[in-house]
């Protein structure tokens, strides 16, 4: 499997909307056609169009806060020996993570196409908050399709999307969780399309969400290129990205940019949730050996048992609890362009507490499962090497279980 030089991975798929011949797809109902074709023309034209990306910039940059800052953690680099760790601190982009990237351009898409109203699914809850964020600053009607037991489990974020005008559509049928308020929130489009946009909350889903998440994200590594030219007088030799990776949109974000850089000068690493040490419960798909399987509308590593059942996942990351990946990431896996790994909750917990011990700074579990395998590999590293840790999220919204988990005040 082979990557090409010089085209943007979300275009590197075959016109089935396959990359590396299996992974991606649109598996999707005869009825979801003409939306997703219509959807697919429509993008196709914006993505090329000038005053759309005008637009998309004046966004990114007045209302999400780009560019986000690359900082240096001297602190903990110096407490661990070895390379020098940097962070971009992505969530200090409004709403706190990168999310509201792929939010925001999809409700520019959704007024572009003459559409007021505007449909998404959420599992734990923050892509329907971001959703919702969005819809609320550019005056679209948004419904958030929910499972209700995801409903009755995260509460706060369930409240933030009612705040933001947004109305909650729960999900009774199946296993009342993700999986089920995807196809419900597929079925309510096809009814609705003619006045209807529908967002996917990460580079997952049918081939052209994957395209519009990944798009929409590589805001991140744009700038990061341009911080790490303005930083460094020579471009570093060697340099390490590394990301954690739930359906993997702020992974792809944060390397888009770099993927035509050998191997040798920039590393990819992504970080999967492990689970629990004691469970046999984990979401990482790419690096504990799952099988390929459909989940979302789309071919990809999938948690599953032998006879092929979507298994339940286990995480202390909300964030990063899914059994399915990007197919973006099954390709650059198999490509052999970038490695992934996992970090356990146990892990993830310690880096959060040697982070912030040593530095201002505040990540999320989610990017704390990267930095716990910044933290593991720094110190055998020398100190020309630079490792980039893109902390995607910030703990606020963690305050309830690492209050339990760690005994105290955040
Ligand atoms: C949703 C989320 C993730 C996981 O999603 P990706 O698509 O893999 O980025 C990671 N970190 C944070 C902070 C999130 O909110």
């Amino acid at each position: 499997m082979k990557l090409k030089k010089n085209i943007p991975l979300i275009d590197q798929h075959d016109k089935d909307g396959f990359w590396g011949k299996k992974f991606g797809g649109s598996f999707i109902p005869e009825t979801l056609k003409k939306p997703i074709d219509d959807l697919t023309n429509s993008f196709a034209k914006l993505r090329n169009n000038k005053k759309f990306i005008q637009k998309r910039d004046y966004y990114f940059k007045n209302y999400i806060g780009a560019p986000t800052p690359l900082i240096k953690l001297e602190n903990l680099s110096h407490h661990l020996g070895g390379a020098q760790i940097w962070t971009k601190v992505v969530s200090e982009a409004n709403g706190g993570a990168h999310k509201i990237y792929n939010a925001t351009v999809h409700a520019l898409i959704c007024k572009s196409m003459g559409k007021k109203y505007i449909v998404g699914d959420t599992g734990a809850g923050y892509a329907g908050k971001m959703l919702s964020m969005a819809a609320k600053k550019f005056g679209l009607k948004c419904k958030i399709f929910m499972g209700i037991k995801d409903i009755k489990r995260q509460k706060p974020n369930c409240d933030a999307i009612r705040k933001n005008g947004a109305e909650i559509v729960p999900v009774y049928s199946g296993s009342q969780t993700l999986v089920d308020a995807v196809s419900e929130c597929m079925r309510y489009w096809v009814s609705n399309c003619d006045t209807t946009h529908m967002a996917v909350g990460s580079t997952v889903g049918p081939n052209i969400f994957v395209k519009i998440c990944g798009w929409s994200t590589s805001q991140i590594s744009r700038e990061l290129k341009l911080q790490i030219k303005k930083e460094f007088k020579n471009f570093p030799k060697k340099i390490k990205l590394i990301n954690c990776v739930g359906g993997g949109s702020s992974a792809y974000g944060f390397w888009s940019e770099f993927i035509d850089f050998p191997k040798s000068q920039i590393e990819l690493i992504g970080v999967e949730a492990g689970g629990p040490e004691k469970s046999r419960l984990h979401a990482a798909p790419l690096s504990r050996g799952a099988k390929i399987g459909i989940l979302h509308g789309a071919a990809s590593y999938v948690c599953q048992n032998k006879d092929g059942q979507i298994n339940e996942t286990e995480s202390i990351s909300a964030g990063l609890d899914y059994p399915g990946v990007s197919p973006i990431h099954c390709f650059l896996k198999d490509s052999k362009r970038a490695k992934y790994t996992y970090a356990t909750d146990e892990e993830a917990l310690k880096a959060y507490k040697l982070v912030t011990k040593f530095e201002k700074l505040n990540p999320s579990l989610e990017p704390s499962h990267a930095f716990a395998e910044a933290i593991k590999c720094a110190p055998k590293l020398s100190k020309d090497t630079i490792i980039i840790v893109n902390s995607c999220g910030d703990a606020k919204k963690d305050r309830d279980i690492l209050k339990k988990r760690l005994r105290r005040k955040i």
